[in-house]
């Protein structure tokens, strides 16, 4: 069976990721099985951010690699918080700290003009030198709530109502979010261009 070592140490994405590729003859191993060190996301975009990553886990493992880098575009913030989603509020902050900077940043803002999308980039690596990285996206468009709604999900799912839903990311149960969400669909990409490679 195939071994890929996935570049993350977020349990929650290797959870995803492993109920979405189940069924293929592939492994996928945590990073934190080889004491991978995490990289230093210094790029200015996703792909580049994910390319690091999965670099970096397939350098030191001498493995094929896969890496997501994710988070929310808001039109109202230039765009913010961007590729920095995980620390809008700061080096270590929670994602309450994140949501309430959010909310701080988007007070003057009216409810039409809060328009924003969830960012997913899977990037997969043959091997570390690979030339030809191949790389799957999705977004996933919505509003910016004014108040936090819902318990599942992470990050910024209580204030993110989807395009066409009155409910936010953070109400939906999390199947329903990985089918529709911006990584599920990155993900179903990966795994389409698996299975053709399999057959
Ligand atoms: P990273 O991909 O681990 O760097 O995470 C990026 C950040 O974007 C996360 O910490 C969240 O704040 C945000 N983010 C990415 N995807 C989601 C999502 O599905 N729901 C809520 N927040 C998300």
């Amino acid at each position: 069976m195939k071994a890929f070592v996935l570049a993350t140490g977020n349990a929650g994405k290797l959870a995803e990721m492993k109920a979405l590729l189940d069924d293929l003859s592939i492994d996928i191993v945590p990073q934190s099985d080889f004491n991978v060190p995490d990289a230093e996301e210094t790029g200015l975009c996703f792909v580049e951010n994910a390319l690091i990553k999965a670099r970096n886990a397939s350098r030191i493992t001498g493995l094929p690699a896969l890496a997501d880098d994710s988070g929310l575009e808001v039109d109202a913030l230039d765009g913010a918080p961007g590729i920095y989603s995980a620390r809008y509020a700061g080096a270590d902050a929670s994602d309450d700290d994140n949501n309430r900077a959010l909310l701080k940043a988007l007070e003057d803002c009216a409810a039409e003009e809060r328009t924003a999308r969830f960012h997913c980039v899977l990037v997969m690596l043959r091997h570390w030198k690979d030339p030809v990285p191949r790389i799957f996206s999705a977004a996933w468009e919505g509003h910016i709530l004014d108040a936090p709604r819902g318990d599942n999900g992470f990050g910024y799912d209580p204030l993110f109502r989807p395009l066409g839903l009155e409910i936010t990311s953070a109400e939906l149960p999390p199947a329903e979010k990985n089918r529709i969400s911006h990584r599920g669909r990155a993900l179903a990409s990966l795994r389409a261009s698996l299975t053709a490679q399999e057959s």
